[in-house]
């Protein structure tokens, strides 16, 4: 079986999980849940990072010990994505042993290799990118690019990961593997960063507790990159001695990781470096999103625009939630959140095509069929749309395209919908004719439930025994199960309440 381990980034445990984190989740959770339904052997990976200068403040000025600061906030991110409906397989916290382990590991082979020495940084530093800036890279009046506030002076003895040797290693490596990074526009921006020249980037601190400690030389930890990044594999078992971790991290690895734009540079050319350094398959893949912005900026504590996604999910439902952010942002740009937005895609998608098209069906197959769904026609005028959705569902999942993929599910509703319109059962006596059009349509929604459940699992799980069908929707195996002719007729229809009662 083929294996598929899908990562998000580690969120940051400063705040509490917002919409930004939400986009990332959730469109990593649809593709989770696609892959499944493809029959491969899913591992969905989401996680906490929990260490650094900034939680050590953070958790000084709440007069707590940095543990127990993330102790608190961890868990609401676990909470959150419960209530998502996100299917992680796991969930990591950098904080926990199997990390240490693992990160010590890393850091231990690309010491040995030679790749990590120790050298004295001296630069202006943003404290809450826990990042160097050179002077090129700071806006005026030398403020953080990313927080627009003022960096600080620092000079200490650092160890330095030797990124600079890696340049021609990199590019070998991108022009061996076309199409790593999608989408590719974003691969490009990665090959520009690698071609415009490498810093080495510096991986301890001394001025710092909370954090996993060099392996070689305790009077250091690690900073970031290294304690981060290495996330991806001691999750499924990197640096373990025992042999179930390691037959863990062999099946698993290498993993897929989603990640947003403003972290390309440590994700697709750091990270490379690092494993190369250390011996270890790079990864394979990248899926890089842009930003979910809030009225047009980015979403951040200091801007004050946070959107709370559980706020949302009270009044347009979780499944109304998850289709707004996979359908309306187009991926790899910026989308921008608005509530009007949200009101609208929810009206016209949810309530008026796919809630409208389930509860017609409903009552004609009530009315004039006595409640039992009829079987549909192998020649049905809708198995070519049917075709096509699911050709242009599966291409553009594969790509990474959320919104095109369920573009393409939405068209066998409309089709529906058109041919429902068309046909007019409503109007007509019951005999054999209402019959044909009324198993055409259920046909088709029973493959629209199965291609919209990884936006959509409770929605598709509610129209697949609403039109008669037992077991779970996310069972069904495609393609087999979006081929023309699978409901199966001769089962009860039930006509509830509205799917999503019109906003
Ligand atoms: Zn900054």
């Amino acid at each position: 079986m083929t294996s598929y381990y899908l990562t998000t980034p580690i969120y940051y445990v400063n705040a509490r999980p917002h919409l930004g984190h939400a986009y990332t989740t959730i469109i990593g959770d649809a593709l989770a849940r696609w892959h499944r339904l493809l029959g491969e052997d899913v591992h969905f990976l989401t996680g906490t990072d929990e260490h650094g200068l900034k939680i050590q403040q953070a958790a000084e000025a709440a007069g707590k010990t940095p543990q127990e600061f993330v102790d608190e906030i961890a868990p609401q991110f676990q909470d959150a994505w419960q209530r998502l409906n996100i299917s992680n397989d796991d969930f990591i916290r950098t904080t926990e042993v199997r990390h240490r382990i693992g990160v010590q590991e890393l850091l231990q082979r690309c010491y040995d290799a030679g790749d990590i020495e120790l050298d004295v940084y001296a630069g202006k530093y943003c404290v809450a990118c826990e990042e160097y800036y050179a002077d090129d890279e700071l806006l005026e009046g030398d403020l953080c690019p990313i927080h627009k506030r003022p960096v600080e002076y620092f000079e200490e003895e650092n160890y330095f990961f030797r990124l600079s040797r890696f340049q021609d290693r990199l590019l070998d490596w991108y022009a061996a593997h076309p199409g790593a990074i999608v989408p590719e526009f974003r691969g490009n921006e990665a090959l520009g960063l690698i071609r415009s020249g490498l810093r080495d980037f510096s991986v301890s601190r001394t001025s710092l507790q909370w954090g996993i400690p060099l392996p070689w030389d305790d009077k250091h930890v690690a900073y970031v990159w290294f304690d981060a990044l290495a996330n991806y594999m001691t999750a499924v078992g990197f640096g373990s001695d025992d042999p179930a971790d390691q037959a863990s991290f062999e099946k698993w690895w290498p993993a897929r990781h989603l990640i947003g734009k403003d972290i390309i540079r440590h994700h697709c050319v750091y990270w490379p470096a690092m494993l190369l350094s250390a011996g270890i398959e790079l990864p394979a893949g990248w899926a890089v999103g842009g930003w979910l912005l809030s009225g047009g900026e980015k979403m951040s504590k200091t801007s004050g625009n946070v959107v709370n996604p559980l706020d949302l999910i009270d009044e347009f439902g979780v499944d109304g939630f998850r289709y707004y952010v996979l359908a309306d942002t187009t991926y790899g740009q910026d989308g921008d959140f608005t509530y009007e937005g949200l009101t609208s895609r929810y009206n016209s998608d949810l309530a008026n095509n796919l809630g409208n098209l389930l509860s017609r069906v409903a009552t004609v197959v009530g009315k004039k069929c006595d409640g039992v769904g009829p079987a549909p026609r192998a020649d049905s005028p809708l198995a070519d749309a049917a075709a096509s959705a699911w050709d242009g569902t599966a291409a553009a999942w594969a790509e990474v395209q959320p919104n095109r993929a369920l573009e393409a599910t939405w068209s066998l509703i409309r089709a529906t919908n058109a041919y429902l319109e068309a046909n007019e059962p409503w109007k007509a006596e019951p005999g054999p004719a209402v019959d044909a059009v009324m198993g055409d349509a259920l046909e088709a929604l029973r493959i629209v439930a199965i291609l919209a459940s990884p936006a959509v699992p409770a929605t598709s799980q509610h129209v697949w025994e609403r039109i008669g069908l037992t077991g779970q929707v996310g069972d069904q195996r495609l393609p087999d199960a979006a081929r023309w002719g699978g409901y199966p007729g001769g089962v009860s229809v039930v006509k509830g309440d509205p799917l999503f009662p019109r906003k």
